[in-house]
């Protein structure tokens, strides 16, 4: 619950947030960016390259793996009316030209729920390209790519529900080894309603859907996980904690257990983030991160862009001005990629 005063503030902060200045060209990066976070553990740089909506490729010195990318991106009417399906063409450009154009060792593609923006495009990326990743997702999402792989040709042991492995900010929750130095956490987490508190294709599925999906209401969201992952160092130790958000979450829903050490980066959403209170406060709080990655917060109802617009029904300057708020005024803590954006860290 929160409470009514940090409502009404919350509140408060948006009327005034609302006259945040328009964002200008020097406010997103692009090509390369260069961050200095691990104090020398690192043993060469972790690159997160931006492909895009929730798409991440995020390369340790010994591992690659993919957040679910989108380059389909059917049009608010066909996802609204019509049937959709994954582009396999539109994908095939869009990691190639935003930065992943050979995904053939990807050892994991992470979707933290179902809906189709996150989802859609997973099973051609694994069948096609990366033919050796585990597709990890929450329990919906598995079921809903139940009848698709074979389409595609996946074992369906390659399907990875790891719902069960959940931590919250009291703890609990499993590790999962993704490659030699890098580890994840799955962090039980919500989905923000898409606007004015409606949240679509909410619920989640018991079964195995018996056919594929053809429409977006079919994308179930699924119980909602955020992602913490670990780069390991070798020695036993954590070189670097990269904290993944892929939708806007209720405080403490998608938290790190309590006692976690900081995290170094932060991969968060700005698309809805009004339809919450205290984001991205609350989850800077809980993580601590010393640098915020935006991902998630351009318009994918056109074709990908390496230039594109934020996307509908969320402010994005005013998201940007909270941000700046929250992290003390120092524009050195946060990046608004453009897709193909490559961020090196050190
Ligand atoms: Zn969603």
């Amino acid at each position: 619950m929160v409470p009514r005063g940090r409502a009404g503030l919350a509140l408060a902060l948006a009327v005034v947030a609302g006259c945040a200045p328009a964002l200008e060209s020097r406010d997103f990066a692009r090509g390369a960016v260069r961050l200095d976070l691990s104090a020398g553990a690192l043993p060469a740089p972790v690159t997160l390259t931006f492909l895009g909506v929730g798409g991440w490729l995020i390369e340790t010195p010994r591992t690659r793996v993919l957040t679910a990318p989108l380059f389909s991106n059917p049009s608010l009417w066909r996802a609204g009316f019509a049937t959709i399906d994954a582009d396999t063409a539109a994908i095939a450009e869009g990691l190639a030209r935003f930065g992943a154009p050979d995904v053939s060792d990807v050892t994991a593609i992470l979707s933290g729920h179902a809906h189709y923006d996150h989802l859609m495009d997973v099973p051609w990326i694994a069948g096609r390209l990366a033919r050796d990743a585990r597709i990890v997702v929450n329990t919906t999402g598995a079921r809903t790519l139940a009848p698709i792989l074979a389409r595609w040709d996946i074992d369906p042991s390659r399907v990875d529900d790891v719902s069960d492995a959940a931590a919250d900010v009291n703890g609990g929750g499993r590790w999962i080894s993704l490659g030699p130095d890098l580890r994840l956490l799955p962090l039980r987490s919500d989905h923000a309603p898409h606007f004015a508190g409606m949240t679509l294709y909410d619920g989640e599925r018991r079964e195995d859907m018996p056919v594929p999906p053809v429409a977006a209401d079919e994308w179930l969201e699924g119980q909602t996980l955020a992602f913490l992952l670990e780069v390991l160092d070798g020695r036993g130790g954590v070189a670097l904690r990269i904290y993944v958000q892929d939708a806007v979450a209720r405080e403490p829903w998608g938290f790190v257990p309590a006692g976690t050490d900081s995290v170094d980066v932060a991969i968060l959403v700005p698309a809805t983030y009004a339809e919450v209170d205290w984001h991205p406060e609350a989850v800077l709080e809980n993580t601590r991160a010393r640098h915020v990655l935006l991902g998630h917060w351009e318009n994918f109802f056109v074709a990908p862009s390496p230039d594109p617009a934020p996307v509908p029904f969320t402010l994005l300057p005013d998201f940007v001005a909270r941000l700046r708020r929250a992290l003390g005024g120092d524009d050195g803590r946060w990046t608004l990629p453009l897709p193909g954006t490559r961020v090196e860290i050190r």
